[in-house]
């Protein structure tokens, strides 16, 4: 017998058990009796006895089985797709490495007389008469002169059977395929050589070269592809294959968790530092109100909000409420101005069964329902003056009452208010509650209105024209430049909320993959490049009923207050109706400094 190889599995009764396993394929070129296969003078086929009647094939002594290559194409694909490219190449290479082991045994005990070179030209003769492919050595490159330390093939492999099959079943490779004929190969020469060879393929027609190229060599001469190749011949018991399958996965998955963790706690950030994708502007008096209200959140006292309607006070409620301490608990809000007065205490502090007609069931109200969390209470002035001292009670005590109740209930709520009503003068009017009006007044934070924020309009168009096209599924991309021009002129006394409404009437509107000004309400036409004051009584001047009621009050301050009433503290209305310019007005409230607010 020829010299062990050192790629040996592990002894010879593990590489024995393999070989009895050996699938091989013949091609139908060959008949016994037809073609003989020769190598240096040995008639190789001659060595096969078949034994049709027993069922048995045999290499001398080694039972031999013929299978189709397609069989051996599935269990390739099976390997693949269930251990991966990886196992499954080291798998089909160590099932060669047994195949090319196990003739070259057989043939050192058929031929012990043979020469190393002799049992060398075996393996690719063998190999062809199996039908796995046929080996072209390149003479050019080829020197076998054991005896002198010398040992280097380059050859290719023509019709390999596997190159073959991985095409059919899998395409084109990245990598060469002909895993079980470089590891029969190995195995062969490393036996037939008595010293570790190593087998390379370099080219491979499954990667689409023209040939299955490959060089073979003494593994010391080859130490980097050694090295390389080696994990592949190693033998791996399939439940540690598994295992470091599993790892792998547990260790993918401990991964994901901790991306979609750091997602969450920057989603999280993000969303301490803006509540609303809508809530956004970098002019000095909106970034002014969300640092007064950024800076405030946490101190747990009441906050009253300033501003016109539609700028934006219910978002720097929830803006408080999300960089509070309580910003886990809810965040009830209610807009006191849409509840008839009837109703205002039973909303607001809920009620027993049979309280009034129609309370069938013992219902909490929102302080309850915001309880240990933030209650925005949005046109607080339009609340009765029996509910402003429940609310008072509820502030001072912490507890409230149900209608229709004896019992009291503790409630824990920071209260966030907002009006756009002149409190103090209500106090002045005993129709707000001085009281209250200082419990409320701790924290004043004054949404400006939008056309004071200057560019911010702009930015807040875009943000609502991606938005809205999205919604609508609109190709649109921006603003015609007679709509920016109107958008800047404008006073929008409706604010942020006109805005909005706005460019959703326009994304709705437009035909192109631009909102033009005649997609914009009415009220914008006419304004592109002018002057924000125009004749509208939205933006400007006064109607004759208002111009009643100011000729009606004597006194400058009075009329400046009753003015900022009827404008819903809109200055620039204000100044309009007075006929003052804006400095004129802001002289005069300074002079009335109490009209501030
Ligand atoms: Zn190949």
């Amino acid at each position: 017998m020829v010299g062990a190889s050192l790629y040996c599995l592990n002894g010879t009764d593990e590489t024995l058990q393999m070989f009895q396993r050996v699938v091989l394929c013949f091609n139908e070129t060959f008949h016994p009796e037809g073609r003989v296969l020769k190598a240096k003078g040995v008639d190789l086929a001659s060595l096969f006895r078949f034994q049709p009647e027993e069922g048995r094939i045999w290499l001398k002594d080694y039972r031999m089985v013929m299978m189709s290559a397609c069989a051996l194409g599935a269990l390739r694909r099976e390997l693949i797709e269930t251990l991966g490219m990886e196992q499954a190449r080291g798998a089909m290479k160590r099932f060669g490495h047994a195949a090319g082991l196990a003739d070259a045994h057989a043939l050192a005990e058929r031929f012990p007389d043979a020469t190393p070179e002799q049992h060398l030209d075996f393996g690719p003769a063998l190999h062809g008469l199996e039908g796995v492919a046929n080996i072209v050595r390149d003479p050019e490159k080829t020197r076998i002169d054991l005896e002198n330390g010398h040992l280097h093939v380059e050859a290719h492999w023509q019709h390999s059977y596997e190159a073959e099959q991985h095409l059919e079943l899998f395409g084109l490779s990245d990598e060469p395929v002909c895993w079980t004929l470089a590891g029969y190969a190995t195995g062969h020469s490393s036996s037939a050589a008595g010293d570790r060879t190593i087998v390379v393929e370099t080219e491979c027609k499954a990667m689409g070269h023209e040939r299955c190229r490959f060089v073979l060599d003494y593994a010391r001469n080859m130490p980097e592809e050694t090295k390389r190749e080696e994990p592949d011949y190693q033998k791996q018991h399939l439940p540690e294959v598994l295992q470091g399958l599993f790892d792998k996965v547990n260790r993918q998955e401990l991964l994901a968790r901790e991306g979609e963790r750091r997602i969450s706690n920057l989603e999280d950030e993000l969303a301490s530092y803006r509540v609303s994708p809508d809530f956004i502007g970098d002019s000095p008096r909106f970034e002014a109100a969300l640092k007064t209200a950024s800076s405030v959140a946490h101190v747990d006292a009441t906050v009253l909000v300033l501003g016109e309607s539609g700028t934006g006070k219910e978002l720097l409620a929830r803006h408080v409420h999300e960089r509070s301490l309580r910003r886990d608990r809810a965040f009830v809000a209610v807009n006191c101005s849409a509840l008839p007065e009837t109703l205002q205490e039973a909303e607001l502090f809920g009620y027993a069964k049979g309280a009034f007609t129609g309370a069938s069931a013992p219902t909490a109200g929102v302080f309850e329902a915001a309880h240990k969390g933030t209650l925005f209470l949005d046109e607080i002035g339009d609340l009765s003056l029996t509910a402003q001292t429940k609310i008072l009670r509820a502030l001072q005590e912490g507890e409230v009452k149900r209608l229709g109740e004896a019992r009291t209930r503790k409630v824990d709520v920071r209260i966030v208010a907002a009006t756009n009503k002149d409190l103090k003068a209500m106090v002045r009017e005993n129709t707000f509650r001085e009281d209250l009006f200082y419990r409320l007044n701790v924290i004043t934070v004054t949404m400006p209105p939008l056309r004071e924020r200057g560019v911010d309009r702009f930015h807040l168009a875009a943000h609502f024209l991606e938005r809205f096209a999205a919604q609508f599924s609109k190709p649109l991309r921006e603003l015609s430049c007679d709509a920016r021009a109107a958008i800047g002129a404008y006073a929008w006394p409706g604010n942020v909320r006109e805005l909005q409404h706005a460019i959703e009437r326009g994304v709705i509107l437009a035909a192109g993959r631009e909102v033009t000004l005649a997609d914009l309400p009415e009220e914008l036409s006419g304004l592109g490049g002018g002057p924000s004051r125009s004749s509208s009584t939205q933006t400007g001047g006064t109607t004759a009923e208002e111009d009643t009621q100011l000729a009606n009050i004597a006194g400058e301050e009075a009329r400046i207050r009753k003015a900022l009433e009827l404008s819903n503290g809109n200055r620039e209305r204000v100044a309009a109706m007075l006929g003052w310019s804006r400095t004129t007005l802001w002289r005069r409230m300074k002079k009335y400094s109490q009209l501030e607010n």
